[in-house]
């Protein structure tokens, strides 16, 4: 199987974005991590430079310039882009009345027209290259909590954004989406900021699969997306979830 070259990973410092850098950059591939959170970034190139060529690119990716840039340096650094996995995302969950416009925008900022600008910037590149788009949305796009208006609007859209770039940048590249359940990100976050995970029992078996989720379960998706394997595959949606979704819940 060829491996694609370079990848961009949006929030690829810490969590799933830093499970799937490392994932690519063991198959090969050359990865710039754009992330907001310069500590973590520095971190994580520290850490995986040993696996391969790993550059970390400061960016919010819901600022129309740090896109720009963003594209102009990875494509400067590694001379093409053939893999861009949109995952950067924050969540602020606030009582309807509560929540602000400002809250709304930042989510929505972030999550979802930071997957539009980069989409937009990387696509004359990932045309060139024949590349492949992955998208990461959440479970929440699907069903939802009290509380999580922005956030469910902005997986949503995420989705809907995925089928969109599918069409319009077919047959050159190819877009998808995955919508990950309960991922546990202790042992994935900054050293600050990292924890030994502890679930329960009623954690694990509120999962068809018998466990919570962790990065990796992520970042193997991702990896067999992009992969020339999945050629046939495009504006498709992925739930993984350890089935938590498909489970059928009666109020006691
Ligand atoms: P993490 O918070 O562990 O990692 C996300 C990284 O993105 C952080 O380093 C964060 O920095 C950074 N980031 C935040 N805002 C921006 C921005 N505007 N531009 C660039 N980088 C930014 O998150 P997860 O690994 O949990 O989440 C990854 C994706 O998966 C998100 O889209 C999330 O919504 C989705 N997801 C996660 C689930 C889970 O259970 N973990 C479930 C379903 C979906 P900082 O820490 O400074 O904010």
């Amino acid at each position: 199987m060829t491996t694609l070259p370079t990848a961009i990973v949006t929030g690829g410092a810490q969590g799933i974005g830093k499970a799937t850098a490392r994932r690519l950059l063991e198959k090969g591939m050359n990865v710039a991590i754009a992330d907001v959170d310069e500590e973590a970034g520095r971190e994580t190139v520290l850490e995986y430079e040993g696996f391969g060529n790993i550059r970390f690119i400061p960016c919010d990716v819901s600022d129309d310039a740090q896109v720009r840039r963003l594209i102009d340096d990875a494509v400067g650094e590694f001379r093409g882009i053939d893999a861009l996995v949109n995952n950067a995302g924050i969540s602020r969950f606030k009582p309807l009345d509560e929540a602000t416009l400002q809250d709304w925008n930042a989510v929505i900022g972030t999550n979802l027209t930071g997957a539009f600008l980069c989409s937009k910037y990387a696509a004359p590149y990932l045309r060139d290259s024949r590349g492949a788009i992955v998208n990461i949305a959440s479970t929440r796009a699907l069903m939802s909590e009290p509380n999580t208006e922005a956030y469910a609007a902005s997986k949503g859209g995420i989705v809907a954004l995925t089928h969109a770039l599918a069409v319009s940048l077919g047959p050159h590249v190819r877009v998808n989406c995955i919508c990950p359940g309960w991922i546990e990100l202790g042992e994935w976050k900054k050293k600050s900021a990292r924890k030994i995970p502890r679930h329960t029992e009623q954690d694990r078996q509120q999962h068809p699969a018998g466990r919570v989720g962790v990065p990796n379960d992520i970042a193997a998706l991702v990896d067999y997306l992009l992969s020339p394997d999945a050629g046939f595959i495009t504006g498709a949606n992925f739930v993984v979830d350890g089935g938590m979704t498909r489970k059928m819940i009666y109020a006691e």
